[in-house]
């Protein structure tokens, strides 16, 4: 069977692409490793119109009834490979493969590592990189949490409430996420801040124990000596990088984020983009969400014309 359209993703730019699909009534399939994307992540959101406070997961319950109200069809699986074959666009999955006509890649973004010794061995034993998703583990236990921009004050907030002391762990010389967010994890009294430091290795035996850090300090200042913090949790949310490997063909800036124009088309015929995966410049929910309607009606027309 060759499908009208197939979106890769099921965050909000995916999921909002599968609702107006559903009512345009086409032919079409979301596939995605799993329905919510980073917003399952997110902790506490102030900034999606409608709702003055919503968790990520309340989010995510509300955009899974709004897929289930139209009867989206949805198959969990991984894309491989996604590509141009002839009139029709092919795609490869780790169970199966599909044809379309049309596709949307809404594959957003994900989180980078620290690339220090230690890291990958105690990955799930300590080290984790969503603290929506583990920080109830650390209940009562010291953490780190490795960033200091939006990702790391979120984890932090979150975190603060649970664990017994969290040690901010910062590059750069004062945190840069959103100032409202500083302050309540500036006022907490369970968080340290260690800014101008970065961590070097992550220790452990079967679990995690602690990790080295360093301090760097403004130059003609003396760099103090690696420290060892004892800890049983560290979250790293020091970026985000597009989920775009398997899209081989698709043009990509120096990030790796696939180039769209206006009407979220990318270089190939057929194949629009939309969302965290995309070069547009914010990275929020309710622009996801636009972006993955926008690119719907756009993949609509072009099946229209093609008529
Ligand atoms: C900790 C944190 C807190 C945040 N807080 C806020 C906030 O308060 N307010 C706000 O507006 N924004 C917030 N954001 C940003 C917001 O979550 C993102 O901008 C938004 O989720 C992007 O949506 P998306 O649909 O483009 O991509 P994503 O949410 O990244 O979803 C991508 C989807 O694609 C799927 N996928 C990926 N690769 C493949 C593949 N190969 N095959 C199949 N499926 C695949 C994933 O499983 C996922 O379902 C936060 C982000 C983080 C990390």
């Amino acid at each position: 069977m060759i499908y009208d359209l197939i979106i890769i993703g099921a965050g909000p730019a995916g999921i909002t692409a599968s609702v107006y699909a559903a009512r345009k009534r086409i032919n079409f399939l979301v596939i995605s490793k799993d329905i919510g994307g980073q917003t399952a992540w997110s902790g506490d959101i102030e900034n999606y119109t409608g709702y003055q406070f919503v968790t990520g997961a309340d989010l995510v319950t509300k955009f899974e009834e709004h897929m289930k109200k139209y009867n989206v069809p949805l198959k969990e699986e991984g894309v491989l490979e996604l590509k141009k074959k002839g009139d029709s666009i092919s795609i490869k999955t780790n169970k199966g493969a599909y044809e379309t006509k049309t596709a949307i890649v809404a594959s957003g973004k994900y989180s980078k590592e620290l690339g220090v010794p230690g890291e990958k061995e105690f990955k799930n034993k300590g080290v984790t990189y969503c603290a929506t998703c583990d920080g109830p583990i650390f209940a009562g236990k010291d953490v780190a949490v490795i960033g200091g921009g939006n990702a790391g004050l979120d984890a932090t907030l979150q975190l603060m409430k649970i664990a017994k002391h969290v040690h901010l762990i910062n590059i750069t010389p004062e945190l840069t996420g959103d100032k409202i967010m500083q302050d309540k994890v500036e006022g907490a009294g369970n968080v340290t801040i260690l800014n101008n430091t970065r961590v070097t290795e992550v220790m452990g035996d079967k679990m995690v124990t602690g990790i080295k850090i360093k301090v760097y300090l403004p130059a003609g200042r003396e760099n103090e000596k690696e420290k060892t913090l004892t800890l049983q949790g560290i979250f790293v949310e020091i970026g985000l990088m597009p989920n775009s490997d398997f899209a081989k063909e698709l043009d990509k800036n120096k990030k790796g984020e696939i180039k769209i124009n206006s009407f979220n088309e990318t270089n190939v015929p057929g194949i629009f983009a939309a969302g965290d995966v995309t070069d547009i410049p914010a990275k929020q929910i309710i622009i996801a969400a636009g972006e993955g309607s926008k690119a719907l009606l756009n993949a609509f027309s072009f099946l229209s014309r093609k008529k």
